[in-house]
């Protein structure tokens, strides 16, 4: 019998786990659950637990509350922890730690020194051909550029075909450029190989990336799971709609079914249920929400600019005092303390009660 038949896809569930240090609580009651080959993501500011619940994960930290399950089969709870080697799990962190005296070939091949050698042969060859370095069999690591490293750090992880592969902050050490090409492909790969996946990140494009499905965390709790667009538009606490992208929160009005009063107007767009006429809340406006037009009588001064290559974002003040983000083709270049017209653009409202 060989392991290279093993299955490389998996369901993960977390259902309220707690983790604690000295009894202080670092995670709070936690769920999610991952289906069969695909990837999420756990995205949140820096100290907010992510890699601690990547190691409860893995094995390494005792759960206070909770239980974790891989296709139905209990890994881990308060009274039982199935040993991390058992697991089958890969992992891949930002050191990427390839060993500098071993080949390329070694360092792949030293999660499958049980497999026969024509097997290991065969696997090492089918992983460099998937990330595109075929042929590099015999080289070591420092001859290799940081992002091959990192492509290799993978491979050797993918090598044993684990059951869950585990990524702690892989790509921080890469320069943007690299990054933004790296990410994506590794997308595919993982895709390919139908491999599920949780990467760790507090870059939330790095997320969008590479997740189908992101758990945002702050302080220990995970405020929402689901796909990135969902995140971004339909953000369920305040704190997932100010961590993600950029935004403002508008002291408004509620003036009827899906319609609100703002600094920006009467506008109307679907609103979620549950708010009253007349009560106070707060609405959450996106630069991609309000567009320079030229066209426009209402009207916005700019107060700051950042041109984005293929985009100016504007600040701006509206008549009633209030700031916003304002996007604009980069074509539309205008200066600081110039007045611009502003178009309205929300067809969903994001609404939170109004914070006394
Ligand atoms: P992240 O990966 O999101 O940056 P961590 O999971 O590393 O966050 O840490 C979460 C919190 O747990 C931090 O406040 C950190 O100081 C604390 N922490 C991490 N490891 C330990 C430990 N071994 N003992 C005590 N506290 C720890
Ligand atoms: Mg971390």
């Amino acid at each position: 019998m060989t392991s290279s038949s093993s299955t490389a896809v998996s369901e993960l569930s977390i259902k309220n786990v707690s983790i604690a240090y000295d009894d202080i609580q670092i995670i709070k009651e936690v769920s999610f659950s991952l289906k069969e080959g695909q990837i999420g993501c756990l995205l949140g500011p820096s100290g907010c637990g992510k890699s601690t619940l990547l190691r409860a994960i893995a094995g390494f930290e005792p759960l206070a509350e909770g239980e974790i399950h891989i296709d139905g089969e209990l890994f881990a709870s308060t009274s039982y922890s199935l040993p991390p080697e058992q697991r089958q799990f890969g992992m891949v962190f930002q050191d990427i730690a390839l060993f500098p005296h071993l080949t390329i070939f070694e360092n792949i091949v030293f999660g499958i020194k049980h497999w026969s050698k024509q097997e290991q042969i065969e696997r090492v060859s089918y992983l460099l051909e998937l990330v595109g370095l075929s042929g590099y069999e015999t080289r070591y690591p420092h001859s290799l550029s940081g992002g091959q490293q990192q492509r290799i750090a993978l491979t050797r992880a993918m090598a044993p075909k684990p059951r869950l592969l585990l990524m702690d902050e892989p790509f921080s050490g890469l320069d943007t450029k690299l990054r933004e090409e790296l990410v994506p492909e590794i997308r595919q790969i993982l895709l390919q190989e139908k491999m599920s996946a949780i990467l760790v990140t507090h870059d939330q494009l790095e997320a969008f990336a590479m997740a189908d499905q992101v758990s945002v965390m702050s302080d220990g709790y995970i405020h929402q799971t689901g796909s990135a667009y969902q995140i971004y538009h339909k953000p369920n606490t305040r704190f997932v709609a100010s961590f993600i992208g950029h935004g403002d929160f508008l002291a408004s009005v509620v003036c009827g079914d899906d319609c609100v009063h703002s600094d920006l107007g009467e506008i109307k767009g679907h609103a979620p249920h549950g708010y009253d006429a007349g009560e106070k809340i707060d609405l959450l406006v996106r630069p991609d929400d309000i567009l320079h037009d030229d066209e426009s009588n209402f009207k916005g001064l700019i107060v700051n600019k950042w041109f984005r290559g293929s985009h100016f974002l504007y600040r701006v003040r509206l008549p009633s005092g209030k700031v916003v983000y304002c996007f604009a083709s980069s074509h539309h270049d205008h200066s600081v303390g110039q007045r611009i017209g502003l178009s309205v653009h929300l067809d969903h409202l994001v609404l939170f009660p109004r914070e006394s």
